[in-house]
């Protein structure tokens, strides 16, 4: 009776317990030995499904600035700022940022979110008087860049949900690499 086990050495009232490898019941809630909940720590060392927080171009217009410029060269400035937006293509998920740039030779950035130490949210004078922002992205480890996300609506609130996803996978990994350990 009981579950089909595939690991051959357990059987089918006991298991492996993940954090001390001791044997211990199969219906356990708690390990006897090293006191985890295994509930908690099955939870927490699950991999988060990737989900996708945004997609799509920066706006043409993120800076009052630009408002200025595409009056004063009457309306010239705009197809430059639009030329700029439809090359800028951003993939926003709980996991990573990939930023594509460039019309025809794209140029791929990609940063893993669990590697971003900081999330710095930047409103120079004409963003902020249009109600935008910039999202700075920065990572301590020297082969990853910078990145700047601006133009993409609501990305005060994106910048703190981006900062939880990473919390959330920095604490998963170092679950995991105490397991492997
Ligand atoms: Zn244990």
């Amino acid at each position: 009776m009981g579950t089909i086990n595939e690991d051959m050495t357990m059987t089918d009232d006991t298991k492996a317990c993940p954090v001390c490898a001791e044997t211990i019941k199969a219906a356990a809630i708690k390990c006897r030995f090293c006191n985890t909940d295994l509930a908690a720590f099955a939870a927490q060392s699950k991999p988060q499904e990737e989900q996708l927080v945004y997609a799509g171009h920066p706006a043409v217009i993120y800076s009052v600035w630009q408002w200025l410029a595409v009056v004063v060269t009457l309306g010239i400035a705009y197809g430059y700022y639009w030329l700029h937006s439809i090359s800028t293509q951003y993939e926003i998920t709980s996991q990573r940022v990939r930023i594509e740039r460039g019309i025809l030779s794209k140029v791929k950035e990609s940063v893993e979110l669990f590697r971003i130490d900081h999330f710095d949210v930047l409103k120079p004078l004409g963003m902020r008087l249009a109600g935008q922002c910039i999202l700075h992205l920065r990572s301590s480890d020297a082969g990853f860049p910078s990145v700047r996300i601006y133009g993409v609506p609501e990305l005060e609130k994106l910048g703190d949900q981006l900062r939880e996803f990473s919390l959330q996978e920095r604490t998963r990994r170092k679950v995991t690499t105490f397991v492997q350990a």
